[in-house]
């Protein structure tokens, strides 16, 4: 497999000292969906944005497709990185393809201006992401779970091989979320499947949907006070001994129906802790 990214020993300190992330490692191979779990302030936003380039790590190092990104331009960067962040800033109140159009940013000349492959770049990605039908509308006319397909469908312009995404079902109803991981999935197993490995896409998605993560992640990497305390496949990490101490008490551990061709995967949702009955209060 065609290795994407490889992150060793991230280390990032903020203003003030808060450690963020402490020695993070993280391989990440063209045909894979890795999620990133872990707790409010566990340290994924700040990995995904080390990642993008939004900040620079106080330490370690990354590599995207085997170059070492402290070589690269921010333009060759965003051409093997396309970045979706967890708080979008007030979306443009633009058209949906000008939008997506932005996405060619790492390509456009110095003027800046689109040219045909550029725009046919645009229809493909609108395509790839089911958003086609809202290529005339504008941003703001859009229901949450239309914006997100657009902002996938602008990641997919920018051509780069490695798709972050930071909490991308966070404001989406249950269908939504279910259809996005499902578009997440298609645009990593299928391209890969059918091209050859060097147009391979991976995507790392930072998450709190356990069971969406245990049903469509190859791998998971779970944070914790900015450190890896487990990485793997979702059936080793997504276990009671594993999460518990990360996330307490209030999950249900369960597993989602078998499908064909594939073993039951681990189906975990947030529950409260069993009422135990107390034996004294009864027959007295
Ligand atoms: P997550 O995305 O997992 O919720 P973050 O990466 O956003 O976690 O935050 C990790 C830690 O870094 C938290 O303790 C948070 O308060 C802190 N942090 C995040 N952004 C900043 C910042 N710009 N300045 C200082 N501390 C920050
Ligand atoms: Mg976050």
């Amino acid at each position: 497999m065609v290795t994407l990214l490889e992150v060793r020993a991230l280390t990032h300190e903020y203003d003030g000292g808060l450690r963020a992330l402490d020695a993070v490692d993280l391989d990440l191979s063209a045909g894979e969906v890795v999620c990133v779990l872990g707790p409010n302030g566990s340290g994924k936003s700040t990995l995904l944005r080390a990642l993008s380039g939004v900040l620079t790590a106080t330490g370690g190092t990354i590599a995207l497709e085997g170059r070492p990104v402290s070589g690269l331009g921010s333009r060759e960067r965003a051409r093997a990185i396309a970045s979706v962040p967890q708080v979008l800033q007030a979306l443009p109140d633009s058209d949906v393809a000008g939008f997506v159009l932005g996405g060619r940013y790492p390509y456009l000349g110095w003027w800046g201006k689109a040219r045909d492959g550029d725009r046919e770049a645009v229809r493909r990605a609108l395509r790839e992401a089911d958003a086609e039908e809202w290529e005339h509308r504008r941003l703001g006319e859009l229901s949450g779970g239309q914006c997100q397909r657009v902002l996938v469908a602008r990641a997919l312009a920018q051509e780069a091989r490695l798709l972050l995404f930071d909490e991308p079902t966070a404001a989406l109803d249950p269908e939504h979320q279910v259809l996005l991981f499902e578009l997440f999935a298609r645009l990593v197993h299928e391209r890969t499947a059918e091209s050859s490995e060097a147009g391979g896409r991976g995507a790392l998605i930072a998450t709190h949907e356990l069971a969406l993560a245990g049903r469509f992640a190859d791998r998971i990497l779970l944070l914790d006070g900015g450190r890896v305390v487990a990485s793997g496949a979702p059936r080793d990490v997504l276990r009671e001994d594993v999460l518990k101490p990360v996330y307490g008490p209030h999950l249900h551990y369960g597993s989602g129906p078998a499908e064909e061709g594939t073993e039951a995967r681990p189906l975990i949702v947030p529950w409260p802790r069993p009422k135990v009955r107390s034996s004294t209060a009864r027959g007295s």
